[in-house]
């Protein structure tokens, strides 16, 4: 590993006066469970890293009955939370299934929205793939089973963070700190298209820090998250699906579904959330969503079986938040 400097930020302020403008010089380091790795790949070589697990790690209700989460809250601590439980199931599912109790215990919500891609290319010295300054992805014509079936490239990742897909579906905010203040944006706006940017996944500028999530209050919603994985391994899911459905009655007034671990970005199925408004789910409007949801994949070469994946997640997660049997 290539020698840095070391900051042990005692506070935000602290810690953004630590960060620089340089991309890749100057890092926040959380619970390191992603960060070490890369460094140890060499896939990233900072000059100073700068310890930001001392940012805000409460959870707390706000007086419109949401909640604000610090980004120095553990995972484990997210998954384990009554409040968080009772407000956002679907959020708790997704923290519950992240890695294994050591990773949730290490790794830190901040960590975990920015955490960089699983792509193999990506996190091998030997490929200098296009996120990397190279001149072409590697995934196109290779080994590409992971990769995302959604969006045009020219990067096909897919983003890695599981609780990245529950926040947008919950209509999440990120409270961003940087040199010139602080700003707020959504998660909607937040992660970003390779096409936008290609050598980061969000808006984030690399003296900018997340500092917390806000969670709008949840008022009458239904909600879950389902993921598929490989066997019952402690990797990233194949596919992964948070369903808020705003209930009035027993019918669906509005329905948000957003599938992860399929795009560079948590994807929207806006086509899938038509053909739930308005009425009752039901097992026929849970499958039918599914298919809308997916009918627009390209999956590569290697990941069509991804498609198939995807769409028993949307029906499932579907079902799992209408309180629905899953057969
Ligand atoms: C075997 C294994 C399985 C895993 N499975 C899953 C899974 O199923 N789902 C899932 O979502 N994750 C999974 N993870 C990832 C794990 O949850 C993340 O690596 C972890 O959450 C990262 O958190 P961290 O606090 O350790 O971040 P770090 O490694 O310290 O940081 C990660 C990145 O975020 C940046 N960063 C950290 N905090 C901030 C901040 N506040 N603002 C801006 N940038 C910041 C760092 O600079 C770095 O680039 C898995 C990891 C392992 C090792
Ligand atoms: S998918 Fe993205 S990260 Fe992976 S090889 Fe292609 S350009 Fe690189």
């Amino acid at each position: 590993m290539k020698a840095f400097a070391y900051v042990n930020a005692a506070n935000e302020k602290e810690a953004l006066a630590a960060l620089g403008a340089e991309r890749g010089k100057f890092l926040p380091l959380a619970g390191g469970m992603d960060l070490l790795a890369l460094m140890k790949d060499y896939i990233l070589q900072p000059d100073r890293l700068v310890n930001v697990k001392n940012l805000d790690a409460t959870i707390a209700a706000t007086p419109d009955g949401g909640f604000r989460i610090g980004a120095a809250v553990k995972v484990i601590d997210l998954a384990e939370h009554a409040g968080v439980s009772k407000a956002y199931p679907a959020l708790v599912q997704a923290a519950s299934e992240v890695g294994t109790p050591q990773i949730r215990n290490a790794g830190t919500l901040g960590g975990n929205i920015n955490q960089r891609p699983r792509c193999w290319y990506f996190r091998n010295e030997e490929f200098d793939c296009l996120k990397k300054g190279g001149s072409r992805c590697f995934a196109v014509d290779g080994e590409n089973q992971y990769h995302a079936i959604f969006g045009t490239g020219p990067c096909h990742i897919v983003h890695p963070s599981s609780l990245a897909v529950p926040i947008l579906a919950y209509g999440g905010r990120f409270r961003i700190a940087g040199p010139s203040g602080e700003r707020d944006v959504s998660a909607a706006d937040f992660f970003v298209m390779p096409d936008k940017n290609l050598y980061g996944e969000n808006v984030l500028a690399p003296n900018e820090l997340v500092t917390h999530v806000i969670l709008p209050a949840p008022r009458n919603a239904r909600s879950a998250t389902y993921e598929v994985r490989f066997k019952q391994s402690h990797d990233w899911p194949l596919a992964i699906v948070s369903a808020v459905l705003s209930m009035e009655g027993g019918a669906v007034r509005s329905a948000t579904i957003v599938m992860g671990a399929v795009a560079p970005v948590p994807w929207r199925a806006a086509a899938a959330e038509a053909i739930l408004a308005g009425g009752p789910v039901t097992e026929e409007t849970a499958t039918r969503a599914a298919d809308a949801a997916v009918k627009d994949a390209k999956p590569m070469s290697e990941n069509a079986y991804k498609v198939q994946v995807a769409r028993t997640a949307v029906k499932r997660a579907i079902l799992k938040a209408a309180g629905i049997a899953v057969a």
